[in-house]
């Protein structure tokens, strides 16, 4: 026993795996959740022997903590928070907490759009050339339980602005962030330069032998970094050669050139399809060379990734038409990408929980590229005021099964029919892996 007690906000995968982190080192713990837990994270806590409760919070309790774990999913503006900060008790994220507990070098990947993508194929690189290495942050098994009962020597995490938003002191030997658009305004008071300071986070406490990998043709970040001078070695991509890009395409190949020698590819050995696949593949490759992966092995990596679910997933072609489930599309912009991908007409189905979407970025793609529009949600009325006079082929579906066979009539043999929904799933959905897991269903139904 350290002696010290903290507090976690917050039952779910991070709370639960801070506990059992802070236990382990000593602390006196206690976890408060305001809702229920799932009976896995409360049975995991009692074998752990951690205290804790649910379905509401004791005050009196929290407020004697020396220092707060937040989870990212507790808005600060929660009225608890409020009582927390005059308390002038400490809070933190889970990420600054596990970060002091291990020395493992920290390659953190933040953008609004291709975290996961970028993350999981960073990991699938440094994995197969035989480095011991871990994956976690919004993926998969908390990094604070990794770090209390794993010895990796290499974390790949994959950070969202609200974990970015409890850190301090930690540092990432290598960041990369991917773009930056608006998303999860909601949480940030409409107050865009807020979730852009959150964002940038990424970037303290970075000094020059540490990396900072960036998508030089984001117009905010690239204003952020004028702006915030940061400390670490920059290391910007993009399409095009621009002044001091260390990767780029040309000539049908990826170019990276962070250390001495070149490394080249051609952009066709690529397993992930797609410009913003590109450019998700050029900052995976800024990584892997600036850790010494051998080019020999790069290759291999980036040809032979499998993809992430829900991802520009090709689930199958039925009668000569390719069914593409695009579910995690939750904003305009990753559909843009999407549709910019596509080498055929398109049948595009899409709606759900609008967050605010402008179309308009969409509506050059939507008029070149689609033969019909299907809007699958409960409210389409603002799909409709936007699409009616554009799109000729326009229906409405209610469930995943009437837009998939409504998809396979109105698809011709050589189209694709993509799932790309510009908007959240929980109008009709559970969440966007369930609106994709109905997707595949429907068509393997076909
Ligand atoms: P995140 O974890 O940030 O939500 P994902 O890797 O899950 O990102 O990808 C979500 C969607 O974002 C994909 O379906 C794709 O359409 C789009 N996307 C992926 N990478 C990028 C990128 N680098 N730039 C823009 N959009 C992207």
């Amino acid at each position: 026993m350290n002696g010290k007690s903290i507090v976690v906000l917050g039952g779910g995968e991070s709370g639960v795996g801070s506990a059992i982190l802070a236990v382990k080192q000593g602390f006196n713990v206690f976890l408060s959740d305001n809702g229920p837990l799932q009976d896995k994270h409360r049975e995991t806590l009692n074998v752990y022997g951690i205290e804790f409760e649910e379905n509401g919070h004791t005050e009196e309790r929290i407020l004697r903590a020396d220092e707060i774990i937040k989870s990212p999913g507790i808005p600060d503006t929660a009225p608890l928070m409020q009582k927390v900060r005059n308390a002038g008790i400490h809070v933190i994220s889970e990420i600054e907490f596990a970060g002091r507990y291990t020395s493992a070098k920290m390659i953190c990947i933040t953008g609004s759009n291709g975290k996961t993508t970028t993350t999981s194929l960073i990991y699938h690189i440094l994995k197969s050339a035989g480095l011991n290495v871990g994956m976690a942050g919004n993926i998969g098994k908390s990094f604070a339980r990794q770090v209390a009962e794993e010895h990796y020597e290499y974390y790949v995490l994959e950070l969202s602005s609200f974990q970015l938003e409890g850190v301090y002191d930690f540092r990432a030997d290598i960041a990369v962030l991917l773009n930056i658009t608006p998303d999860h305004l909601d949480r940030y008071d409409h107050d865009m330069q807020h979730y852009v300071d959150a964002k940038m986070r990424i970037v303290r406490n970075q000094r020059m032998q540490d990396a900072f990998i960036y998508w030089v043709d984001d117009p905010i970040v690239t204003r952020e970094i004028e702006k915030l001078q940061p400390g670490a070695t920059l290391y910007p991509f993009g399409e095009q050669k621009k002044k001091n890009s260390v990767a780029y395409t040309e000539n049908g190949k990826i170019i990276i050139q962070a250390k001495e020698r070149e490394f080249t590819m051609e952009l066709e050995l690529l397993a992930l399809e797609g410009l913003h696949n590109v450019y998700n593949s050029l900052a995976s490759g800024i990584v892997a060379k600036l850790i010494d992966i051998s080019d020999e092995q790069l290759r291999i990596s980036l040809s032979d990734f499998k993809g992430v679910p829900h991802r520009l997933e090709k689930v199958a072609t039925v009668r000569g038409v390719q069914y593409i489930n695009d579910s995690k599309a939750t904003n305009v912009n990753s559909c843009w990408y999407a549709l910019q991908s596509m080498r055929a007409k398109t049948v595009l189905i899409l709606g759900g929980t609008d967050k605010g979407n402008d179309y308009r970025e969409i509506e050059e793609l939507v008029r070149t590229k689609v033969r019909a529009l299907i809007f699958l949600g409960k409210d389409n009325r603002k799909l409709h005021t936007f699409f009616d006079d554009k799109v000729p082929l326009i229906r409405e579906a209610g469930s995943m099964k009437e837009a998939v066979d409504t998809a396979y009539q109105l698809a011709e043999k050589g189209d694709v029919v993509l799932l790309s929904p510009c908007c959240a799933s929980f109008d009709l959905f559970k969440n966007y892996e369930d609106r994709g897991d109905q997707f595949r269903e429907c068509v393997r139904r076909l």
